[in-house]
């Protein structure tokens, strides 16, 4: 009777997983970040809370020692080292990653951890997350629905360590090529488009520059564009500004659309890993 009863307990107990963040000079975004991730996943259900920080100069590590997040340094460098050094100590089935400029939605346990639960196939689920800019929001909205990413996710742990951990094949496309890799091996990566966390983005020139600099920088070609494709998304872009200035009531959004549509194809214009 006493054993039935506990059994019965245990059936509808989530299991405990363990939570992993990476960090780096995330001082002024990452206080919001986890006390969002307090009051959004039950505390019940989290083992350990890993944070692996990127060398930061500013006060990141503190903030996370501060919010009872075991901190260790990057024994490397990048995220995938970073999350390699995280799922090395997970010792639960499922973990959570999360990033430091994500703001988790209030559905966002609930529906991401149903989801991973349903499907002994599922390696990765997660939600999707828009720009708190909403210029940016504006020219990323629809692309963003169907975006992948690593940084707010529930992994199965067994399936991502049985794949070989994060891939080390480019330092920025690390949710690409693990994505590609889960899937190759015959797995499913799901995304929640009803899951909308809110992704920090601080002003629209930062985030041109970044998106500059991640093209130019990318070595591994995971996403080769043709001539052809280039050349008439940047015609265009005048047109597909308009018409996303008029959907989301911005008119900003025309020049940060012609502007970053730009600013991509002078990237691949110097960057041959860049062209088809
Ligand atoms: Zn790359």
């Amino acid at each position: 009777m006493w054993l039935r009863l506990m059994t019965q307990r245990s059936k509808v107990k989530l299991p405990k997983m363990d939570a992993c963040i990476w960090t780096k000079n995330g001082g002024n975004i990452l206080a919001k970040c986890l006390d969002r991730f307090n009051a959004v996943v039950p505390q019940a259900v989290i083992h350990r809370k890993i944070m692996i920080d990127d060398h930061s100069v500013d006060d990141t590590r503190s903030i996370g020692k501060m919010r009872r997040w075991e901190v260790y340094m990057n024994s490397g460098n990048g995220i995938a080292d970073a999350a390699n050094q995280a799922l090395s100590m997970v010792s639960t089935d499922f973990f959570i990653a999360l990033e430091q400029d994500i703001l988790l939605a209030e559905n966002w346990f609930s529906t991401v951890s149903n989801s991973i639960h349903a499907d002994a196939k599922v390696a990765s689920v997660q939600g999707i997350r828009y720009p708190s800019n909403s210029t940016l929001l504006a020219i990323y909205h629809d692309s963003d629905v169907e975006a992948h990413s690593i940084d707010n996710n529930i992994f199965r742990t067994e399936i991502i360590r049985k794949i070989g951990g994060f891939p080390k094949k480019c330092a920025l496309c690390t949710d690409s090529w693990l994505k590609l890799n889960v899937e190759a091996a015959g797995y499913k990566w799901v995304i929640q488009p009803n899951v909308i966390s809110t992704h920090v983005r601080s002003t629209v020139r930062n985030e041109l520059k970044h998106k500059y600099w991640t093209a130019k920088t990318c070595q591994c070609g995971i996403r080769r564009l043709s001539t052809q494709g280039e050349l008439h998304t940047l015609l265009l872009s005048p047109i597909s500004g308009l018409r996303l200035a008029r959907k989301f009531g911005d008119p900003m959004a025309i020049i940060t659309y012609t502007t970053l549509q730009l600013i991509l194809f002078s990237a691949w214009l110097t960057n041959p890993t860049l062209r088809e």
